[in-house]
């Protein structure tokens, strides 16, 4: 028993921890964001455990735990999925037939029927509430199975405390488990968004010092030659001159805002194809103005080809300018930073190089972990949200750094649409 039951576990437990390797940061919803793969795992986790169930208690009984898969996939997934499930848990058990097939089948219908309804509640519920809900769903399903086998098919009841309350027992702890697994899921993903809220919003309040200081260049200039104007009466020439000027001036504060807003507006989630240098390039306009106060010039090399990738542009931004701040923090007395796009056949390279303080390896292979920080003030989440947002993106991050000398950032992208 204990072995069959151990494997039923697993079949269950199996999907849930496959969706927290798939997922990245930034998901909100178990099982939403992932519907048709984790409808799939779900369902095959369904299969397995009707194809290996196990003996309980005596040797009349057989069980398996296939109700938590389908109770919980209906209340996380919705009516769709729930149909799904049915589905798929009505067509596994006519294949494997026998005693109980009718009972067995009119029961998920019940389930799958019934459950989505309370999931609009179960949505808002608190952890304990959560956890006594499906519990209590577990157990009435169970009871179910056994009035309606008794009422409808004649099923006799046997020893209703020995081996249904064990049943209830057996099965109510398992969907506890696995609320309570998936619960602390959600609540991880939900710390990392919040987390990466606060990361982003540190450096936007970092920039829009640096955003507001560069804008009184163009706005001082505006206003001394609208002075001149007004004092001094000019030819029409001259003074068309002067308009074109301004009009420059308004047009790069202007875009100097547009950057500063594409940036530090939080919309998240859509992937699109995006040009890597004119995303690369809006960065390095963007953080123009901070590397300016800290005597660093930003360089960019971005080669012939214009090259597509695919993401979500906001975030492929933000991990972009984690990245080339960093390498501006770097160096303290100033320098360089050289940004360098590659074109390879399948592939396309951005290096980040900075002349900085450089990391040691122990340092290098630390990138990325939460709150790994050298600086006096820093989060140490920048690198943590970078790389998950290139990953999530099926990048890779190559790090070669030594200690000060410098540190080349070289990030790999598959190109879009190969
Ligand atoms: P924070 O910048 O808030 O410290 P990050 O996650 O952005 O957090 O970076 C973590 C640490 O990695 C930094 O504190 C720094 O020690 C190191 N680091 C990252 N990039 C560089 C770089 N280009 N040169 C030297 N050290 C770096
Ligand atoms: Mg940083």
């Amino acid at each position: 028993m204990m072995t069959g039951m151990i494997n039923n576990i697993f079949f269950i437990i199996f999907p849930i921890v496959l969706y927290q390797m798939l997922a990245g940061a930034g998901k909100r919803n178990f099982f939403v964001d992932y519907r048709i793969t984790m409808t799939i795992l779900f369902s095959i986790s369904i299969i397995l455990c009707m194809l290996f169930p196990y003996q309980f208690l005596t040797d009349e009984y057989i069980f398996d735990l296939r109700q938590v898969p389908l109770i919980v996939g209906a209340l996380y997934g919705g009516p769709v999925i729930s149909a799904v499930l049915f589905v798929v848990s009505a067509v596994g058990r006519i294949w494997i037939g026998g005693d109980g097939m009718y009972i067995a089948i009119l029961n998920q219908f019940v389930i799958a029927a019934g459950v989505p309804f309370i999931r609009p509640a179960y949505m808002r519920m608190e952890r304990t509430m959560k956890v006594i809900t499906v519990f209590v769903i577990s157990i009435l399903s169970l009871l179910f199975n056994m009035f309606a086998g008794y009422l409808l098919f004649g099923d006799p009841i046997h020893d209703i405390i020995g081996i249904w309350l064990m049943l209830m027992l057996n099965q109510g702890m398992m969907i506890v488990l696995t609320a309570l697994l998936i619960e602390h899921i959600v609540r991880q993903e939900l710390l990392l968004n919040t987390l990466m809220k606060h990361e982003k919003l540190e450096s936007v309040s970092h920039f829009a010092a640096a955003v507001s200081h560069e804008l009184r260049n163009p706005i001082q200039s505006i206003k001394g030659f609208i002075q001149l104007m007004q004092v001094y009466d000019y030819n029409r020439e001259k003074q068309l001159e002067f308009h074109d000027t301004i009009l420059n001036e308004i047009n790069a504060a202007e875009s100097l805002i547009d950057d500063y807003l594409i940036y530090a507006k939080p919309v998240y989630g859509e992937l699109e194809r995006m040009s890597v240098s004119d995303e690369v390039c809006g960065v390095l306009k963007l953080l123009g103005p901070y590397a300016n106060s800290r005597d660093v010039e930003l360089l960019c090399h971005k080669g012939e080809e214009n090259v597509s990738i695919r993401g979500d542009r906001q975030k492929f931004r933000q991990a972009m300018v984690n990245i080339i701040r960093n390498g501006v923090e770097a160096m303290p007395e100033g320098g360089e930073l050289v940004v360098r796009i590659k074109a390879q056949p399948a592939k396309v390279t951005v290096e980040v190089a900075d002349t900085g303080v450089g990391m040691t390896k122990e340092e290098v292979e630390r990138l990325g972990e939460p709150y790994f920080s050298n600086k006096i003030k820093g989060t140490g989440l920048g690198m943590m949200v970078t790389y998950s947002v290139i990953h999530q993106m099926k990048g890779a991050i190559i790090v070669n750094s030594e200690k000060g000398s410098g540190t080349v950032f070289k990030l790999v992208f598959p190109k879009y649409g190969l």
